[in-house]
């Protein structure tokens, strides 16, 4: 599409990155077909080509109006649209540079503020986030249920396994899931040991992720640098990099990109980026024997639109045994998409029931996912398991 920047902003190499996307989008809408809230509320600017044009608008008008952020906001940055297009428009880098400018231009409404500051304030601290959620176990019966439905009714607890030598695996805990599913890092220690790797458990902090998408983009970035720190002086000494959820491994993967113009932290990035693999990639079938269990699997979108992992679950399980049940619309968001189930929870609401829907036709035994908010989301809400296909995994041994 053609595009007429502004005349203020088309020197930031940001508006330039920006630029060079929206002209790729040649606006033949295909999609939209694929865009979950399009799909839910049918209105083209809840589309991505719809928020395509408001952000070219925002960078050529240098202003936005506060129904224009409501549009973006509604985003949930699942990358379905990325999958699908045929001209290889780089969708979520747009969004996020798009979201970095909203912020500069709008003031959102105070409810929405105080989420985001509360949400950025204890999530990445696993120091405060463990000692809440203990507390929101208490007290979870009068909790409203957009809260309540993201805390786990019992404690779980992280089981310990044996070190063995082999090639060096580093798995990084993160933050919400060593609290929330410490189980899921435990079940992938257990399998890379069993299968003979020197794994062991970094307790990282988080990744960057939650800032840099609610767009506090300096801290997300000071988040990113400071695992950076923790990983790089030890590179060397490291064969893979490995994290339990898709979401976190997702950002780490998009470290270069986001740090493109940090010129002493990009090349350190690409270091770790070039050792990082998804769990998929590196447990095999090896000594696992799996009984009759019929298993539905829920691939999150960061880990088939995001890392262009689709259908390798559903290959391993089935080979050791497992038995695959199929289901529709496998490319749509369960409406978990990082905090979007406490920032919009009726449409996260909707699109959760519309894929335990899907999910459950062909009378699963159990659902397995791949990341923390998916497995969290999932499970408030199913008649049957919602597991990590890690502890699916583990439990065979
Ligand atoms: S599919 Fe790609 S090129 Fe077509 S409108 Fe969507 S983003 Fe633009
Ligand atoms: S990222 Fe997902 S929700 Fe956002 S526009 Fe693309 S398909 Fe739609």
């Amino acid at each position: 599409m053609q595009t007429n920047i502004h005349p203020d902003l088309i020197a930031l190499p940001k508006v330039q990155e920006a630029d060079a996307i929206l002209r790729k989008c040649v606006h033949c809408g295909f999609c939209t077909a694929t865009c979950p809230t399009y799909q839910l509320l049918g209105d083209e600017l809840d589309g991505p080509r719809g928020r395509i044009y408001l952000i070219k608008n925002l960078l050529e008008d240098n202003t936005i109006s506060d129904d224009s952020v409501a549009h973006l906001d509604r985003c949930l940055t699942c990358r379905a649209c990325e999958t699908t297009c045929p001209s290889g428009v780089e969708y979520g880098r747009l969004l996020d540079i798009g979201r970095e400018f909203v912020n500069e231009h709008s003031n959102r409404p105070l409810r929405a503020r105080l989420l985001t500051f509360l949400l950025r304030l204890v999530v990445p601290r696993s120091g405060l986030f463990k000692p809440l959620l203990k507390l929101g176990q208490i007290f979870r019966p009068l909790l409203p249920a957009f809260i309540r439905n993201h805390i786990p009714e019992t404690m779980p607890v992280m089981h310990q396994t044996e070190s063995v030598a082999g090639a060096k695996v580093v798995l990084l805990s993160g933050c919400v899931r060593s609290a929330a599913t410490p189980n899921v890092v435990a079940s992938l220690l257990k399998i890379l040991r069993h299968q003979g790797m020197d794994a062991e458990v970094v307790h990282e902090g988080c990744c960057g992720a939650l800032d840099y998408h609610l767009s506090a983009h300096d801290a997300g970035l000071q988040r990113m640098k400071a695992v950076i720190d923790q990983l790089y002086p030890r590179i060397d000494q490291i064969d893979h990099i490995v994290s339990s959820a898709t979401g976190c491994g997702v950002t780490i993967r998009d470290y270069p990109e986001v740090l493109q113009y940090d010129a002493e932290y990009c090349p350190r990035a690409k270091a770790i980026v070039d050792k990082l693999v998804d769990p998929i990639e590196l447990v095999s079938g090896q000594g696992i024997e799996a009984p009759a269990t019929r298993v539905a699997v829920h691939t999150p979108c960061s880990m088939q639109h995001g890392l262009g992992i689709n259908g390798s679950i559903e290959k391993l399980l089935g080979e050791v045994g497992f038995e695959i049940v199929p289901h529709r619309e496998g490319h749509l968001c369960c409406g978990s998409a990082g905090t979007c189930s406490i920032l919009q929870p009726e449409m996260s609401k909707q699109l959760k029931e519309r894929k335990l829907d899907v999910l459950v036709e062909g009378k699963p035994d159990v659902i397995v996912t791949a990341n923390v908010g998916c497995q969290l989301q999932l499970k408030e809400g199913a008649d049957i398991p919602v597991m990590h296909w890690l502890e699916l995994v583990a439990e065979q041994f």
